[in-house]
């Protein structure tokens, strides 16, 4: 199974999971573009790096996607885009009556305002390519919820069912679009938390990881960041081609639970 031709826009993918789709994706022939807010060399190299590793054309386009504009912006300056990763998102954790306005209109725009503004700019690409690919991630905290995550849950189910209607109006058309909804993930932010929460209850790695971290996740094992890239790319393959309006569960059983 080739990509090879294909362009794939992966919003968020400087690091963690946008980063491994994108990794994978151009290692199965697809051309990258990586997004972040930011716009530093490094960001730049991650693209280099990815071009030299796999020979695909990759490139780093910045934007801010808690904007409309900048997000419609990003998908008419790549000028192509076949499959639509949209994975750009923060967390920020309070009770609902101390949650502050600014955050929750942050998070409701970054990451679901986001989805209808790339969405919209990328499919009459799609269609005018005649084949195309929109791949939302989602979260388990998109099918189900926890305390003091009000605007990430929101945001998170949201993303489910515009993922539902994106399928619904594309549905006689070459053209898919699900949510992966990943558990945990080890990611650079997950792995950073580790030494900190080690100290704080007094216990070794493996016991923080299984006990605190990975309380709901019945496997005890994080996601990696290459197996999201994996189920990413299955998506893509023509094997997956009547998958749509759908979720897939990255989660080790948590949403079985
Ligand atoms: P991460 O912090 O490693 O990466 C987030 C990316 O989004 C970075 O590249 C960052 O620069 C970018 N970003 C942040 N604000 C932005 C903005 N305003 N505009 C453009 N880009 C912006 O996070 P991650 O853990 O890889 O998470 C990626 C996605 O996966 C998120 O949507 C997250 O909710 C989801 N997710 C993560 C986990 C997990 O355990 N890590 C689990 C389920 C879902």
């Amino acid at each position: 199974m080739t990509l090879a031709g294909k362009t794939a826009v992966i919003t968020g993918s400087t690091s963690g999971i946008g980063l491994g789709i994108a990794q994978e994706l151009a290692r199965s022939g697809a051309n990258v573009v990586l997004n972040s807010y930011t716009n530093d060399d490094s960001d730049h190299q991650l693209a280099e790096e990815i071009s030299k590793e796999t020979g695909t054309a990759a490139r780093f386009i910045s934007a801010d996607l808690s904007k409309g504009d900048a997000a419609r912006g990003l998908i008419e300056q790549a000028g192509a885009c076949d499959i639509l990763i949209n994975n750009a998102g923060v967390q920020h954790v309070a009770p609902i009556d101390e949650f502050p306005v600014e955050k929750w209109d942050f998070i409701i725009s970054l990451m679901l305002n986001s989805v209808f503004h790339t969405t919209a700019a990328a499919l009459p690409m799609m269609r005018k390519a005649g084949w195309g690919r929109v791949i939302n991630i989602s979260s388990a905290h998109g099918l189900t919820a926890s305390p003091y995550k009000s605007a990430y849950v929101a945001a998170k189910h949201g993303v489910v069912g515009m993922t539902k209607v994106v399928a619904l109006e594309t549905a006689q058309e070459p053209i898919t679009a699900n949510a992966i909804c990943p558990g945990y993930v080890m990611t650079p932010l997950v792995e950073s938390q580790i030494p900190a929460t080690m100290e704080k209850y007094g216990m070794d790695r493996d016991t923080v990881i299984k006990e605190v971290m990975l309380e709901r996740q019945p496997s005890k094992e994080f996601a990696t960041v290459a197996e999201l890239g994996g189920t990413a790319v299955f998506l893509c393959s023509d094997a997956a081609k009547q998958i749509t309006g759908t979720t897939i569960s990255v989660d080790g059983g948590w949403t079985a639970l």
